[in-house]
């Protein structure tokens, strides 16, 4: 029988299956469908992703999302008892050159003060002492760290109660009857009272989504094996170093806009290496020899960056609106929802959204989740172009 609080979550990513995790949690009759066979997703074959801060000066809004969301992500890992081989809280560094790493600092902490309490600065003494890079600081951010992508995505899938069909392509969707019904690739057909769509770069295959503006970003990583990289923390400017994760370091990463090729690029190669050099100068390249190993992945990132959370207007029936239209009287979709388009950063942010997104699921609302559905609303777009105020909106 269909429930009330049935979800079909398309998509086991990051997104999806913390979605999963916290509807079922929740007491939700949850199925998750995948393309892909159970241990072949796209994503576990990155063998370990960087929690670290992107620096936003002067977004305090961002800052908020990013801060609340990285320290999530360890209140989560310890709740599902992800054991220390599949992350680590290691901390991260920032290497800037020391003025303007100085700089960027006190702009950031004058319009952030409560930052003070997340980023410090190593000195650039102890940059030398510590990893041999000269005339620079350090930003360094305690709630830094590293995670086994595979491992976490399982362990959020892990309870038998969510409902796991991988190998099963989602090719039609229809809402009929009150209920959504999916048609798959394998001729099985799915019906829920909710669906969420966390497929990533494929929602542009559905109408639903043909207004949200994105793009598809190449990305490549790579590892070396080497015995000189021996600190434990995440290092970064342009590119960034996982030192010694179960005997290699990764080294990346490369961002090519609307580039589908997901072979191995020795350009990228070069390039990531160049990355590690420049961080690093004194490393011995000889002794780093070849790179040991490489992975391509593609990001779906929206125009401005921040994911795609939440619920979608019927355009078809709001484009009868104009400006006096309260946004009260504005037409959803029913029970559909969207939590895709995480760029660079989805493992840092999906999870503690995927919360939000299941509490407004459940109409069950904090502060908090409050801020994050409105800032990460798929509609801002929209909004803005309509001169629309979004105080309003019920979530
Ligand atoms: C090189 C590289 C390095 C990165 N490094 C980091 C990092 O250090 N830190 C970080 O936080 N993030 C990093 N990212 C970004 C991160 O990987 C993404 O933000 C994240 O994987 C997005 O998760 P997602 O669940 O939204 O999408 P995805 O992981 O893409 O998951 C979408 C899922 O939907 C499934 N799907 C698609 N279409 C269908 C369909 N029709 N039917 C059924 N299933 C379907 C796919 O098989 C896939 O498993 C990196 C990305 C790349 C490419």
């Amino acid at each position: 029988m269909v429930t009330e609080n049935s979800v079909l979550v398309i998509g086991a990513g990051i997104s999806g299956s913390s979605t999963a995790y916290h509807l079922n949690k929740q007491g939700w009759d949850v199925t998750v469908v995948d393309q892909e066979k159970e241990n072949s997703l796209p994503i576990y074959n990155n063998p370990a992703v960087c929690i670290n801060p992107n620096i936003m000066i002067n977004d305090k809004r961002f800052n908020r999302l990013m801060f609340s969301s990285i320290s999530y992500v360890w209140q989560l890992i310890e709740e599902i008892k992800l054991g220390e081989s599949s992350a680590q809280q290691v901390g991260s560094i920032y290497i800037l050159e020391k003025n303007e790493g100085m700089d960027r600092f006190n702009r950031l902490i004058k319009n952030n003060p409560d930052l003070k309490n997340y980023i410090s600065v190593i000195s650039p003494k102890k940059i030398w002492g510590r990893y041999k890079i000269e005339g620079s600081v350090g930003l360094y951010f305690s709630s830094g760290g590293w995670i086994n992508p595979k491992d976490l995505c399982k362990r959020l899938l892990i309870n038998k109660n969510i409902h796991k069909e991988f190998n099963t392509k989602v090719t039609a969707v229809e809402y009929m009857e009150n209920m959504w019904s999916v048609s798959t690739s394998n001729n099985n057909k799915f019906k829920a009272k909710n669906i969420v769509f966390c497929s990533a770069a494929d929602i542009k295959n559905y109408h639903y989504f043909s207004h949200l503006d994105f793009d598809q970003y190449r990305g490549q990583i790579n590892w070396v094996d080497s015995e000189q990289i021996q600190f434990a923390e995440i290092l970064s400017n342009d590119g960034y170093v996982i030192p010694v994760f179960k005997n290699m370091s990764i080294v990346g990463s490369s961002y090519d806009k609307n580039n589908s090729c997901n072979a191995d690029s020795e350009v990228d190669t070069k390039n990531n290496l160049k990355k590690l050099a420049a961080l690093l100068p004194t490393l011995n390249y000889n002794s780093l020899g070849v790179h040991s190993g490489s992975w391509v992945g593609q990001r779906a990132a929206s125009f401005d960056r921040r994911p795609f959370v939440g619920r979608i207007l019927d355009h078809e029936h709001n484009k009868y609106l104009n400006k006096k239209n309260s946004v009260a009287s504005l037409k959803w979709q029913k029970s559909l929802y969207i939590n895709a388009c995480y760029g660079s950063r989805g493992f840092s942010f999906a999870p503690l959204a995927s919360l939000s997104l299941a509490n407004m699921m459940c109409r069950s609302l904090g502060n908090m989740d409050n801020f994050i559905l409105d800032y990460l609303n798929p509609e801002r777009r929209y909004f803005r172009s309509k001169g629309l105020k979004k105080h309003g909106i019920k979530f």
